[in-house]
């Protein structure tokens, strides 16, 4: 008899995100996979809830992927956490699902919070279809090339995440290899206290843009070619 495997988004910013099904999941998991341990440690702190905990990062999530699914067709419960947002979107947690699903071993989603999908759903740029891009190659070249094959012709929104380290240069990018009218959202530290959400032409939004205090966590949406606000 197998256990399962429970794939729990937990809140990015705001720990009022955090679901009832959520904390159901953690309490009921006999371990919680996580990206950090001391993260997720702090978060089962601020809910109280005492489950053993297992590391879960890119660096081992081969092997550890393995054990786990090991432990559900043993018939436990397995938790996987990321350590903000949903686990496996440009996160860890693909490899466990993956590993479950070989062996045909039961999953399932504790949907919650994803920044880019909270993005998206604020922004008034079209919803209807769109590729979601992670995070792009942090050399310049590799953003340039995006731009040019990608971005330039698309006719559905493009949604990516972006260090605080690039945005401005980033945004300053899209200026020149999309122009100045190309409408763009650019989203920070959602669900935060410092939550800024900028939508408009790349012209407009580059010069508040600019500067060294470029904080916090990003995300960018670039809209349709044609689209105008
Ligand atoms: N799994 C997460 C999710 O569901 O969104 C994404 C993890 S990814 C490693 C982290 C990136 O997501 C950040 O660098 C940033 O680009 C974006 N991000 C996460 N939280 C955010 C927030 N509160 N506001 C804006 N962007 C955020």
């Amino acid at each position: 008899m197998s256990g399962s495997l429970l794939v729990v988004a937990t809140p990015i910013g705001n720990l009022a995100d955090i679901s009832d099904r959520a904390r159901e999941a953690l309490k009921s998991a006999s371990v919680i996979a996580c990206e950090d341990t001391r993260n997720t440690g702090n978060l089962l702190k601020l809910l109280g809830i005492h489950r053993p905990l297992v590391s879960n990062h890119g660096n081992n999530e081969k092997e550890v992927a393995a054990a786990l699914a090991d432990r559900v067709a043993a018939g436990e419960t397995v938790a996987v956490v990321s350590d903000a947002g949903t686990p496996a979107i440009s996160d860890p947690g693909f490899r466990v699902v993956r590993e479950c699903r070989r062996r045909g071993l039961p999953v399932s989603p504790i949907p919650g919070a994803c920044a880019f999908v909270a993005a998206l759903s604020a922004s008034g740029l079209p919803t209807n279809a769109f590729a979601y891009h992670g995070f792009l190659q942090p050399k310049s070249a590799a953003r340039i090339r995006f731009l040019e094959t990608v971005a330039a012709q698309s006719e559905i929104t493009l949604v990516l995440y972006e260090s605080c380290h690039r945005i401005g240069s980033f945004v300053a990018e899209m200026a020149e290899k999309l122009g100045p009218d190309r409408v763009i959202c650019v989203a920070r530290e959602v669900t935060k206290l410092h939550e800024t959400i900028l939508v408009g032409r790349v012209a407009d939004l580059l010069p508040k843009m600019t500067g060294n205090n470029l904080r916090g966590e990003f995300v960018v949406i670039i809209a349709p070619k044609d689209f105008a606000l």
